[in-house]
Protein backbone atom coordinates (compact mmCIF):
# COMPACT_ATOMS: atom_id res chain seq x y z
CA UNK A 1 0.00 0.00 0.00
CA UNK A 2 1.05 3.49 -0.96
CA UNK A 3 2.34 5.79 1.85
CA UNK A 4 0.60 8.90 1.91
CA UNK A 5 2.32 11.88 0.43
CA UNK A 6 3.16 14.97 2.66
CA UNK A 7 3.07 18.23 1.78
CA UNK A 8 4.30 21.23 1.69
CA UNK A 9 6.49 20.28 4.34
CA UNK A 10 7.74 16.90 3.79
CA UNK A 11 7.69 15.78 7.85
CA UNK A 12 9.85 13.12 9.18
CA UNK A 13 8.57 9.86 7.67
CA UNK A 14 7.68 11.46 4.37
CA UNK A 15 9.12 9.67 1.07
CA UNK A 16 12.28 10.89 -0.42
CA UNK A 17 13.16 11.79 -4.05
CA UNK A 18 14.46 8.77 -4.88
CA UNK A 19 11.62 6.55 -3.45
CA UNK A 20 9.19 9.09 -5.32
CA UNK A 21 10.36 8.86 -8.41
CA UNK A 22 10.49 4.81 -8.27
CA UNK A 23 6.56 5.46 -7.18
CA UNK A 24 6.13 7.56 -10.46
CA UNK A 25 7.51 5.37 -12.72
CA UNK A 26 5.45 2.52 -11.89
CA UNK A 27 2.33 4.85 -12.64
CA UNK A 28 3.38 7.44 -14.33
CA UNK A 29 4.47 7.22 -18.23
CA UNK A 30 8.07 8.58 -18.20
CA UNK A 31 7.27 8.87 -14.28
CA UNK A 32 6.11 12.78 -14.89
CA UNK A 33 2.93 14.17 -16.91
CA UNK A 34 5.21 16.56 -18.70
CA UNK A 35 8.16 14.94 -20.95
CA UNK A 36 10.85 17.28 -19.53
CA UNK A 37 9.75 17.13 -15.79
CA UNK A 38 11.55 14.00 -14.88
CA UNK A 39 15.09 15.06 -16.21
CA UNK A 40 15.13 16.94 -12.62
CA UNK A 41 15.97 14.19 -10.23
CA UNK A 42 14.14 16.19 -7.12
CA UNK A 43 11.02 15.63 -5.53
CA UNK A 44 10.05 19.12 -4.59
CA UNK A 45 7.98 19.62 -1.56
CA UNK A 46 8.06 22.95 -0.77
CA UNK A 47 7.16 26.53 -3.43
CA UNK A 48 7.83 30.00 -1.45
CA UNK A 49 8.96 33.17 -3.38
CA UNK A 50 12.21 32.68 -5.30
CA UNK A 51 13.08 28.76 -3.59
CA UNK A 52 12.07 25.56 -3.76
CA UNK A 53 13.25 22.94 -1.31
CA UNK A 54 13.49 19.00 -2.11
CA UNK A 55 12.07 16.01 0.02
CA UNK A 56 15.59 15.96 1.22
CA UNK A 57 15.59 19.64 2.47
CA UNK A 58 18.02 21.32 -0.17
CA UNK A 59 16.95 24.57 -1.21
CA UNK A 60 17.83 25.54 -4.49
CA UNK A 61 17.47 29.36 -6.08
CA UNK A 62 14.81 28.50 -8.60
CA UNK A 63 15.83 30.04 -12.22
CA UNK A 64 13.58 27.27 -13.92
CA UNK A 65 10.50 29.15 -12.33
CA UNK A 66 7.97 26.19 -14.20
CA UNK A 67 9.86 27.95 -17.26
CA UNK A 68 7.87 30.90 -17.14
CA UNK A 69 4.85 30.97 -14.97
CA UNK A 70 5.71 31.94 -11.80
CA UNK A 71 6.89 35.66 -12.61
CA UNK A 72 5.80 37.28 -8.56
CA UNK A 73 7.31 33.85 -6.59
CA UNK A 74 6.27 31.26 -5.73
CA UNK A 75 3.17 30.52 -3.47
CA UNK A 76 2.65 34.74 -4.06
CA UNK A 77 0.72 35.46 -0.62
CA UNK A 78 -1.12 38.12 -3.33
CA UNK A 79 -2.29 35.79 -5.94
CA UNK A 80 -3.20 33.17 -3.44
CA UNK A 81 -5.37 35.68 -1.00
CA UNK A 82 -6.88 36.57 -4.18
CA UNK A 83 -7.97 33.04 -4.97
CA UNK A 84 -8.87 32.05 -2.10
CA UNK A 85 -11.61 35.11 -1.98
CA UNK A 86 -13.19 33.88 -5.45
CA UNK A 87 -13.25 30.16 -4.39
CA UNK A 88 -15.42 31.77 -1.26
CA UNK A 89 -17.72 32.97 -3.47
CA UNK A 90 -18.15 31.32 -6.46
CA UNK A 91 -16.89 28.19 -8.51
CA UNK A 92 -17.26 27.15 -12.02
CA UNK A 93 -20.33 27.80 -13.61
CA UNK A 94 -21.38 28.10 -17.30
CA UNK A 95 -24.09 30.72 -16.92
CA UNK A 96 -23.06 34.18 -18.39
CA UNK A 97 -19.85 36.38 -18.23
CA UNK A 98 -18.33 36.04 -14.77
CA UNK A 99 -17.15 38.87 -13.26
CA UNK A 100 -13.07 38.26 -13.33
CA UNK A 101 -13.47 36.91 -16.35
CA UNK A 102 -14.64 40.55 -17.72
CA UNK A 103 -13.07 42.45 -15.85
CA UNK A 104 -9.55 40.54 -16.60
CA UNK A 105 -10.28 40.86 -20.63
CA UNK A 106 -10.53 44.72 -19.48
CA UNK A 107 -7.09 44.77 -18.18
CA UNK A 108 -5.60 43.05 -21.10
CA UNK A 109 -7.22 45.17 -23.21
CA UNK A 110 -6.29 48.45 -21.73
CA UNK A 111 -2.12 47.28 -21.56
CA UNK A 112 -2.26 45.08 -24.40
CA UNK A 113 -1.76 46.87 -28.19
CA UNK A 114 -2.67 44.49 -30.32
CA UNK A 115 -6.03 43.89 -28.15
CA UNK A 116 -9.36 44.92 -28.86
CA UNK A 117 -10.98 41.54 -27.94
CA UNK A 118 -9.66 38.66 -25.63
CA UNK A 119 -10.91 34.98 -24.68
CA UNK A 120 -9.50 33.61 -21.55
CA UNK A 121 -8.43 30.14 -21.95
CA UNK A 122 -6.04 27.25 -19.94
CA UNK A 123 -2.99 26.98 -21.89
CA UNK A 124 -0.67 28.32 -24.15
CA UNK A 125 -1.66 25.65 -26.56
CA UNK A 126 -5.45 26.44 -26.55
CA UNK A 127 -4.38 30.37 -27.56
CA UNK A 128 -2.52 29.35 -30.06
CA UNK A 129 -4.38 26.65 -31.70
CA UNK A 130 -7.67 29.03 -31.48
CA UNK A 131 -5.36 30.97 -33.40
CA UNK A 132 -4.25 28.84 -35.78
CA UNK A 133 -8.08 28.14 -36.59
CA UNK A 134 -9.53 31.74 -36.82
CA UNK A 135 -6.18 32.62 -39.34
CA UNK A 136 -7.29 29.65 -41.71
CA UNK A 137 -11.42 30.70 -41.11
CA UNK A 138 -10.39 34.31 -41.31
CA UNK A 139 -8.11 34.37 -44.62
CA UNK A 140 -9.85 31.20 -46.05
CA UNK A 141 -6.08 29.73 -46.68
CA UNK A 142 -4.08 26.90 -45.00
CA UNK A 143 -0.50 27.99 -45.09
CA UNK A 144 1.01 29.02 -42.14
CA UNK A 145 4.81 29.93 -41.69
CA UNK A 146 6.64 29.63 -38.59
CA UNK A 147 10.55 29.97 -37.46
CA UNK A 148 12.73 26.71 -36.47
CA UNK A 149 13.30 26.29 -32.31
CA UNK A 150 9.94 28.36 -31.89
CA UNK A 151 7.81 26.09 -29.79
CA UNK A 152 4.17 26.99 -30.00
CA UNK A 153 2.91 24.42 -27.61
CA UNK A 154 2.63 20.76 -27.90
CA UNK A 155 -0.58 20.47 -30.29
CA UNK A 156 -0.54 19.54 -34.45
CA UNK A 157 1.01 21.18 -36.86
CA UNK A 158 2.48 24.63 -34.77
CA UNK A 159 5.15 21.73 -33.61
CA UNK A 160 6.10 21.52 -36.69
CA UNK A 161 10.26 22.29 -36.71
CA UNK A 162 10.40 23.45 -33.05
CA UNK A 163 13.53 20.92 -33.63
CA UNK A 164 14.02 20.68 -37.30
CA UNK A 165 11.94 17.16 -37.16
CA UNK A 166 10.37 17.00 -40.74
CA UNK A 167 13.57 17.76 -42.32
CA UNK A 168 15.88 15.21 -43.57
CA UNK A 169 19.48 15.13 -42.50
CA UNK A 170 18.37 17.69 -39.65
CA UNK A 171 18.75 15.29 -36.36
CA UNK A 172 17.20 17.44 -32.98
CA UNK A 173 20.37 18.19 -30.97
CA UNK A 174 21.31 15.86 -28.48
CA UNK A 175 18.90 17.04 -25.55
CA UNK A 176 16.53 19.03 -26.97
CA UNK A 177 13.21 18.07 -25.97
CA UNK A 178 10.52 16.61 -28.71
CA UNK A 179 8.45 18.77 -30.77
CA UNK A 180 4.94 17.37 -29.68
CA UNK A 181 2.44 16.40 -31.44
CA UNK A 182 3.60 17.28 -34.91
CA UNK A 183 2.50 15.16 -37.58
CA UNK A 184 5.44 15.09 -40.74
CA UNK A 185 2.18 14.57 -42.81
CA UNK A 186 1.18 18.05 -42.14
CA UNK A 187 3.76 19.66 -43.35
CA UNK A 188 2.69 20.73 -46.55
CA UNK A 189 0.94 23.21 -45.33
CA UNK A 190 3.69 24.49 -43.04
CA UNK A 191 6.74 26.31 -43.93
CA UNK A 192 9.55 26.82 -41.66
CA UNK A 193 12.42 29.26 -42.01
CA UNK A 194 15.03 30.24 -39.66
CA UNK A 195 14.11 33.14 -37.47
CA UNK A 196 15.84 36.76 -38.24
CA UNK A 197 16.40 35.49 -41.71
CA UNK A 198 14.73 38.33 -44.05
CA UNK A 199 15.34 37.40 -47.20
CA UNK A 200 13.93 33.91 -46.92
CA UNK A 201 10.93 35.40 -45.44
CA UNK A 202 10.71 37.70 -48.60
CA UNK A 203 11.30 34.78 -50.85
CA UNK A 204 8.45 32.96 -49.32
CA UNK A 205 6.43 35.84 -49.71
CA UNK A 206 6.82 36.58 -53.15
CA UNK A 207 6.68 32.74 -54.46
CA UNK A 208 3.48 31.72 -52.02
CA UNK A 209 1.80 35.02 -50.63
CA UNK A 210 -1.31 33.98 -51.90
CA UNK A 211 -1.64 30.89 -50.14
CA UNK A 212 -0.12 32.10 -46.61
CA UNK A 213 -3.01 32.49 -43.48
CA UNK A 214 -0.51 33.28 -40.98
CA UNK A 215 3.11 33.98 -39.32
CA UNK A 216 3.48 32.80 -36.20
CA UNK A 217 6.34 33.78 -33.95
CA UNK A 218 7.97 34.57 -30.55
CA UNK A 219 8.79 38.27 -30.72
CA UNK A 220 11.74 37.32 -28.93
CA UNK A 221 13.22 34.28 -28.93
CA UNK A 222 12.41 32.49 -25.71
CA UNK A 223 12.01 28.85 -25.96
CA UNK A 224 15.32 27.74 -27.01
CA UNK A 225 18.26 30.50 -26.34
CA UNK A 226 17.60 34.07 -26.00
CA UNK A 227 18.02 35.78 -28.69
CA UNK A 228 16.49 38.98 -29.88
CA UNK A 229 14.78 39.86 -33.13
CA UNK A 230 16.73 41.45 -35.83
CA UNK A 231 16.38 45.33 -36.29
CA UNK A 232 14.05 45.53 -38.86
CA UNK A 233 13.17 41.79 -38.90
CA UNK A 234 9.56 41.82 -36.92
CA UNK A 235 8.49 45.06 -39.03
CA UNK A 236 8.99 43.28 -42.12
CA UNK A 237 6.85 40.44 -40.70
CA UNK A 238 4.45 43.10 -40.05
CA UNK A 239 4.70 44.60 -43.77
CA UNK A 240 4.85 41.15 -46.01
CA UNK A 241 1.57 40.04 -43.87
CA UNK A 242 -0.50 43.28 -44.18
CA UNK A 243 0.70 43.33 -48.16
CA UNK A 244 -0.23 39.48 -48.82
CA UNK A 245 -3.33 39.80 -46.69
CA UNK A 246 -2.00 37.21 -43.93
CA UNK A 247 -2.38 37.53 -40.66
CA UNK A 248 0.97 38.21 -37.59
CA UNK A 249 0.08 36.36 -34.65
CA UNK A 250 2.70 36.74 -31.86
CA UNK A 251 3.13 34.06 -29.10
CA UNK A 252 4.10 36.40 -26.28
CA UNK A 253 3.40 33.26 -24.12
CA UNK A 254 7.10 33.54 -22.03
CA UNK A 255 7.48 37.48 -23.22
CA UNK A 256 4.04 38.44 -22.20
CA UNK A 257 3.01 39.78 -18.55
CA UNK A 258 7.27 39.39 -18.21
CA UNK A 259 9.23 42.07 -19.54
CA UNK A 260 6.63 44.56 -20.06
CA UNK A 261 2.22 44.50 -19.30
CA UNK A 262 1.78 45.15 -22.95
CA UNK A 263 4.29 42.18 -24.05
CA UNK A 264 7.33 42.58 -26.48
CA UNK A 265 5.29 44.10 -28.90
CA UNK A 266 5.48 47.11 -26.79
CA UNK A 267 8.79 47.11 -26.66
CA UNK A 268 9.44 46.49 -30.15
CA UNK A 269 6.68 48.61 -31.34
CA UNK A 270 5.07 45.70 -33.69
CA UNK A 271 1.20 45.26 -33.37
CA UNK A 272 0.61 41.94 -34.41
CA UNK A 273 -3.07 40.95 -35.30
CA UNK A 274 -3.56 38.05 -32.67
CA UNK A 275 -1.41 37.52 -29.49
CA UNK A 276 -1.64 34.67 -27.43
CA UNK A 277 -0.40 34.48 -23.90
CA UNK A 278 0.02 32.54 -20.88
CA UNK A 279 2.43 31.01 -18.04
CA UNK A 280 2.87 34.52 -16.28
CA UNK A 281 -0.47 36.03 -16.92
CA UNK A 282 -1.16 33.82 -13.38
CA UNK A 283 1.91 33.61 -11.44
CA UNK A 284 1.00 29.50 -11.40
CA UNK A 285 -2.51 29.43 -11.75
CA UNK A 286 -3.89 27.83 -15.37
CA UNK A 287 -5.20 30.68 -17.40
CA UNK A 288 -4.28 32.05 -20.68
CA UNK A 289 -5.69 34.29 -23.01
CA UNK A 290 -5.98 34.85 -26.84
CA UNK A 291 -6.45 38.61 -27.93
CA UNK A 292 -6.50 40.99 -31.11
CA UNK A 293 -8.39 42.77 -33.49
CA UNK A 294 -11.79 42.91 -32.88
CA UNK A 295 -12.61 41.95 -36.53
CA UNK A 296 -10.70 38.98 -36.37
CA UNK A 297 -11.03 37.37 -32.51
CA UNK A 298 -14.95 37.93 -33.66
CA UNK A 299 -14.37 34.23 -35.47
CA UNK A 300 -14.54 32.64 -32.43
CA UNK A 301 -17.75 31.62 -30.97
CA UNK A 302 -19.10 32.02 -34.16
CA UNK A 303 -17.36 30.23 -37.42
CA UNK A 304 -14.42 28.74 -34.84
CA UNK A 305 -15.60 26.81 -32.08
CA UNK A 306 -14.60 28.07 -28.24
CA UNK A 307 -16.38 25.87 -26.19
CA UNK A 308 -13.71 24.82 -23.68
CA UNK A 309 -15.11 23.39 -20.55
CA UNK A 310 -12.79 24.96 -18.02
CA UNK A 311 -11.80 28.25 -20.28
CA UNK A 312 -11.99 31.81 -18.18
CA UNK A 313 -12.23 30.02 -15.30
CA UNK A 314 -12.74 32.40 -12.34
CA UNK A 315 -9.75 30.99 -10.14
CA UNK A 316 -6.84 31.46 -13.01
CA UNK A 317 -9.10 35.20 -13.50
CA UNK A 318 -8.19 35.94 -9.54
CA UNK A 319 -4.80 35.13 -10.01
CA UNK A 320 -4.01 36.85 -13.05
CA UNK A 321 -5.63 40.38 -11.92
CA UNK A 322 -3.94 40.16 -8.32
CA UNK A 323 -0.41 39.02 -10.77
CA UNK A 324 -1.22 42.74 -13.20
CA UNK A 325 -1.61 44.29 -10.40
CA UNK A 326 1.63 43.30 -9.12
CA UNK A 327 3.62 43.64 -11.88
CA UNK A 328 1.87 47.28 -12.26
CA UNK A 329 3.28 48.55 -8.47
CA UNK A 330 7.15 48.25 -10.18
CA UNK A 331 7.28 44.25 -10.27
CA UNK A 332 8.36 44.36 -14.10
CA UNK A 333 11.37 47.17 -12.90
CA UNK A 334 12.72 45.35 -10.61
CA UNK A 335 12.80 42.53 -12.76
CA UNK A 336 14.48 44.15 -15.69
CA UNK A 337 16.95 45.75 -12.58
CA UNK A 338 17.91 42.21 -11.26
CA UNK A 339 18.31 40.89 -14.43
CA UNK A 340 20.92 42.90 -15.33
CA UNK A 341 22.71 42.70 -12.39
CA UNK A 342 22.56 38.91 -12.98
CA UNK A 343 23.44 38.85 -16.78
CA UNK A 344 26.67 41.34 -15.82
CA UNK A 345 27.97 39.45 -13.52
CA UNK A 346 27.67 36.24 -15.17
CA UNK A 347 29.45 37.88 -18.41
CA UNK A 348 32.24 39.02 -15.94
CA UNK A 349 32.46 35.14 -14.55
CA UNK A 350 33.05 33.93 -18.08
CA UNK A 351 35.67 36.34 -18.92
CA UNK A 352 37.41 35.90 -16.03
CA UNK A 353 37.31 31.64 -16.53
CA UNK A 354 38.35 32.23 -20.08
CA UNK A 355 35.69 30.04 -20.84
CA UNK A 356 34.05 30.19 -24.35
CA UNK A 357 30.59 31.33 -23.78
CA UNK A 358 28.39 34.57 -23.49
CA UNK A 359 24.93 35.53 -22.03
CA UNK A 360 21.93 36.97 -23.46
CA UNK A 361 18.98 37.89 -22.38
CA UNK A 362 16.02 40.38 -21.46
CA UNK A 363 14.50 41.29 -18.83
CA UNK A 364 14.24 38.85 -16.21
CA UNK A 365 15.33 36.15 -19.07
CA UNK A 366 18.96 35.23 -19.50
CA UNK A 367 20.72 31.84 -20.74
CA UNK A 368 24.35 31.18 -21.06
CA UNK A 369 25.34 30.32 -24.59
CA UNK A 370 28.67 28.00 -24.89
CA UNK A 371 29.94 28.82 -28.34
CA UNK A 372 31.68 31.78 -29.41
CA UNK A 373 29.05 34.34 -30.72
CA UNK A 374 25.20 34.83 -29.11
CA UNK A 375 22.92 32.42 -31.30
CA UNK A 376 20.90 34.74 -34.07
CA UNK A 377 19.10 31.38 -35.20
CA UNK A 378 17.83 27.76 -33.96
CA UNK A 379 20.40 26.70 -35.88
CA UNK A 380 23.10 28.49 -33.95
CA UNK A 381 22.16 27.92 -30.99
CA UNK A 382 22.15 24.23 -31.29
CA UNK A 383 25.94 24.64 -32.38
CA UNK A 384 26.94 24.51 -28.26
CA UNK A 385 29.16 22.77 -26.40
CA UNK A 386 26.19 20.78 -24.65
CA UNK A 387 29.11 18.88 -22.91
CA UNK A 388 30.27 22.09 -20.96
CA UNK A 389 26.61 23.27 -20.68
CA UNK A 390 25.48 20.44 -18.99
CA UNK A 391 29.24 20.35 -16.66
CA UNK A 392 28.08 23.78 -15.41
CA UNK A 393 24.33 22.72 -14.96
CA UNK A 394 25.41 20.19 -12.89
CA UNK A 395 27.57 21.79 -10.77
CA UNK A 396 25.16 24.42 -10.33
CA UNK A 397 22.61 22.11 -9.22
CA UNK A 398 24.87 21.11 -6.64
CA UNK A 399 25.23 24.46 -5.64
CA UNK A 400 21.40 24.57 -5.04
CA UNK A 401 21.35 27.00 -7.89
CA UNK A 402 18.05 24.94 -10.36
CA UNK A 403 18.80 25.40 -14.03
CA UNK A 404 16.51 23.97 -16.74
CA UNK A 405 17.76 20.91 -17.91
CA UNK A 406 18.28 21.41 -21.12
CA UNK A 407 21.29 23.01 -21.90
CA UNK A 408 19.75 25.50 -24.19
CA UNK A 409 16.65 26.63 -22.95
CA UNK A 410 16.06 29.44 -21.10
CA UNK A 411 16.40 30.50 -17.34
CA UNK A 412 14.62 33.84 -15.13
CA UNK A 413 14.02 35.38 -12.26
CA UNK A 414 11.06 36.89 -10.53
CA UNK A 415 9.91 39.99 -8.46
CA UNK A 416 10.47 37.70 -4.99
CA UNK A 417 14.42 37.78 -5.83
CA UNK A 418 16.50 39.75 -4.19
CA UNK A 419 19.95 40.89 -4.98
CA UNK A 420 20.97 38.34 -2.13
CA UNK A 421 19.55 35.95 -4.77
CA UNK A 422 21.27 37.20 -7.90
CA UNK A 423 25.06 37.71 -6.29
CA UNK A 424 24.66 33.74 -4.26
CA UNK A 425 23.41 32.87 -8.41
CA UNK A 426 26.89 34.94 -9.83
CA UNK A 427 29.00 33.80 -7.14
CA UNK A 428 28.43 30.11 -7.81
CA UNK A 429 28.09 30.46 -11.36
CA UNK A 430 31.47 31.63 -10.79
CA UNK A 431 32.99 28.60 -9.05
CA UNK A 432 31.03 26.73 -11.80
CA UNK A 433 32.92 28.12 -14.78
CA UNK A 434 36.42 27.43 -12.98
CA UNK A 435 34.99 23.99 -12.68
CA UNK A 436 33.96 23.64 -16.32
CA UNK A 437 36.90 25.71 -17.91
N1 LIG B 1 4.49 29.15 -26.59
C1 LIG B 1 5.66 29.29 -25.95
C2 LIG B 1 6.63 30.35 -26.40
C3 LIG B 1 5.98 28.46 -24.86
O1 LIG B 1 7.15 28.59 -24.23
C4 LIG B 1 5.03 27.47 -24.46
C5 LIG B 1 5.31 26.54 -23.29
N2 LIG B 1 6.62 26.15 -23.15
C6 LIG B 1 3.83 27.37 -25.16
C7 LIG B 1 3.60 28.23 -26.21
C8 LIG B 1 2.79 26.36 -24.76
O2 LIG B 1 2.18 26.69 -23.57
P1 LIG B 1 1.46 25.56 -22.67
O3 LIG B 1 2.53 24.63 -22.20
O4 LIG B 1 0.80 26.33 -21.58
O5 LIG B 1 0.47 24.87 -23.54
Amino acid sequence: MSTTIQQPDAPVGAPKSQEMFERAARVIPGGASAGGRSDLADYIVRANGAYLWNAEGKRYIDHLLSYGPIVLGHADPMVNNAVKRTIDRVDLNWVGPQANEVELAERIVSVLPSAEKVVLMNTGTDALQHALHVARAFTGRQTIVKFHGHYHGWAGQLGIGANFDVEPGNAPPPDAPNSGGADPRDADTVIVLDWNDADSVRQVFAARGAEIAAVFTEPYLHSYTNAAPAPGFLELLRELTTRHGALLVFDEVKTGFRHHLGGYQSIAGVIPDMTALGKAIGNGYTISALAGRADVMDLLGTQVTIDGTFYANPYGAAAALATIDALEAGGIEKMWMLGERLREGLARAIQDAGVTANVTGVGSGWIINWREEPPVTFREAVDADFDRGEAFRVAMHDAGILLPPYVITDARIAVAYTTDDIDETIEAATRALKLVS
